[in-house]
């Protein structure tokens, strides 16, 4: 299959903060999408989407079942649970997940959907709400070449930068590390900025002059101007950050490999959340630094 094929038909399991966006690309490049989800308002509002009951009515038709769903325990339900994809194969005999998960429990599902004839790629993605929205996510996929060639016109869809990165538990893998280097990124960037700040010099405009030169990141480009004016509006939360921290730990240590700056960034994050963050943007971060170096704000 290319990139251009014939359309086909995705079962899309959890409508969230990227799934919606995710389905409505998917919707747009002329796939049909059969959308489930345990909340069903989320389902309603991806119009031109057939809602599905359950899991199995979402996978009966499809080309490719994708899930985009929290944490770890979500997909195992949604995989081996009762009424899930072991149980109720997608006729493709593909499944996509997007979610970021732990490694492991991806190839333990990969080893166990195998028996029932089913491929499971595992494909987080990096990008925010703002790439799932344009299309744009980098796409990180683990499992075979023959399932990553079947699945890739889909992810086409929702992606620019579509990578197969390996075997089954790579993409999570790959997913992992990328989050070390953006949580330690946020946090650098909140350290020039409270340092910054309590000199008095303009943020706004130092951070302009930083984009231009070797410190200029992702992360200053698109959290700096809300770390600066306080906005603390989700995008991608606290919460899911620590999530994702918690699974960078467990396989740090199962690997026997020390990461000293994972460790403290973690530490803040926790007193983030501990602060009542954990629902807000990760650039919430940065209030952490406003506590540490008494600032108040309106
Ligand atoms: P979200 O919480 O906004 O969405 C998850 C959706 O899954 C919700 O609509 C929820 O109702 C649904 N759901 C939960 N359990 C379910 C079940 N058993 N059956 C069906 N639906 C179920 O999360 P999100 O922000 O969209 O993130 C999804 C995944 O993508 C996470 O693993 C996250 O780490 C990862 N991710 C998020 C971002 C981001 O910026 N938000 C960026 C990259 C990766």
């Amino acid at each position: 299959m290319t990139e251009h094929a014939t359309p086909g038909t995705v079962g899309f399991i959890g409508l969230g903060t990227m799934g919606c966006h995710m389905a409505r690309n998917l919707l747009k490049a002329g796939h049909a999408v059969h959308a489930y989800d345990v909340r069903p308002e989320a389902v309603a509002e991806i119009s031109g989407a057939v809602p599905a009951a359950s899991i199995a009515e979402a996978a009966r038709a499809a080309d490719i079942v994708i899930t985009m769903l929290p944490d770890t325990p979500d997909v195992e339900a949604v995989v081996l649970g009762p009424g899930g994809l072991a149980d109720n194969p997608p006729p493709g005999g593909i499944v996509a997940d997007m979610s970021t998960i732990s490694p492991q429990a991806a190839r333990r599902m990969h080893g166990l959907l195998a028996g029932r004839g089913v491929e499971l790629i595992d494909a987080p993605v990096s990008g925010g709400p703002v790439g799932a929205l344009n299309g744009t996510l980098t796409i990180m996929a683990g499992g075979s070449a023959a399932a990553f060639a079947r699945a890739r016109s889909f992810f086409a869809a929702m992606g620019t930068t579509v990578t197969h990165v390996g075997g089954p538990g790579a993409g999570q893998t790959v997913k992992l590390c990328n989050q070390v280097m953006v949580a330690i990124n946020i946090q650098s960037c909140c350290e020039a900025l409270a340092l910054a700040r309590a000199s008095g010099v303009d943020l706004a405009q130092m951070r302009e002059v930083l984009m231009g030169g070797s410190a200029a990141s992702w992360m200053l480009d698109r959290l700096g101007p809300a770390m600066i004016s306080g906005d603390a509006s989700a995008g991608f939360r606290i919460d899911l950050m620590l999530k994702d921290l918690r699974l960078v730990a467990e396989m740090a240590q199962s690997l026997a490999v020390p990461l000293p700056g994972t460790a403290l960034v973690t530490s803040q994050y926790v007193a983030a959340r501990a602060h009542g963050e954990g629902g807000n943007g990760n650039q919430a971060l940065f209030r952490v630094y406003d506590r540490m170096t008494n600032q108040v704000r309106d």
